[in-house]
């Protein structure tokens, strides 16, 4: 999905034939990279494939870091996105299914002798799932290490210091930027601000209630930000900010 690195047959599991991860695993690939993404609606300016894409892209990133301990397997294109469904085209799962695909997906590279995996997220609303997912891989497999993160929170720090806007949370400055470092494919060239309808009071409430509302009550493009002041320099900032975090973390995983 995103353009190629300098040697992706070592490291992107859908470039490689079973002789060459074999190869790599006597070499000492021990470590799973799993993307996980979502297809959902990124208002006027982002299309389907900004999750997917910046979860994909950012772990490619992160395997060619780690060679050649890291095998990057393709995204999880399906996340839970119920609260995007009044726009079209938006694909939700039952987070039940979620969970399981990904369980299943741990449980083939387990048979395979793989014990280590870390899952980068790239959608919000994974985030409850991927938690019940690590409860429930710690008590099936005692043998494995398995961790996941929401990489983008792994750069806080730049966004709070370099996002101008006062609401974002999605398809807004800080996501279309990373979209357009790390999946310039997944962004349209037309720039339209969000047409967001709660209040900034409501909106600062965000970080300690949560409602039970759908995207469209709350913006009416569906963006939640301003993407108009979305730019690849800011969207390089936090990406690599998050994979230096993150490529540290999985140095002693
Ligand atoms: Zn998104």
């Amino acid at each position: 999905m995103t353009e190629e690195c300098s040697d992706p047959r070592a490291w992107i599991l859908d470039r490689m034939s079973w002789l060459e991860v074999d190869e790599q695993m006597q070499n000492g690939m021990d470590l799973v990279l799993i993307p996980v993404g979502s297809t959902e609606q990124h208002g006027p300016n982002g299309t389907f494939g900004v999750d997917s894409g910046r979860a994909e892209g950012f772990v490619r990133r992160l395997a060619e870091r780690l060679h050649p301990r890291a095998l990057a397997v393709p995204v999880m294109p399906f996340g839970i996105a119920p609260h995007h469904m009044n726009f079209p085209g938006t694909l939700t799962v039952e987070p039940e299914t979620f969970i399981a695909v990904l369980e299943d997906l741990v449980d083939s590279m387990y048979q395979h002798g793989f014990r280590k995996f870390f899952f980068a997220n790239g959608h919000g609303g994974n985030r409850p799932a991927m938690t019940l997912l690590m409860g429930k891989l710690r008590a099936r497999y005692p043998d494995i290490d398995a961790a996941w993160a929401s990489f983008t929170s792994a750069a806080s720090d730049v966004i709070r210091e370099k996002v101008d806007s006062f609401t974002h949370g999605h398809a807004c400055e800080a996501e279309i930027s990373q979209a357009m470092y790390l999946a310039p494919w997944s962004v349209k060239e037309e720039r339209r601000p969000g047409e967001v309808v709660m209040s900034e009071d409501e909106y600062s409430r965000r970080k300690y209630i949560s409602r039970a509302e759908t995207f469209d009550e709350i913006t009416q493009n569906g963006a939640l930000g301003d993407a108009t002041k979305a730019n690849w320099e800011l969207g390089r900032e936090i990406a690599e900010k998050a994979l230096d975090e993150i490529e540290q973390y999985l140095r002693d995983f």
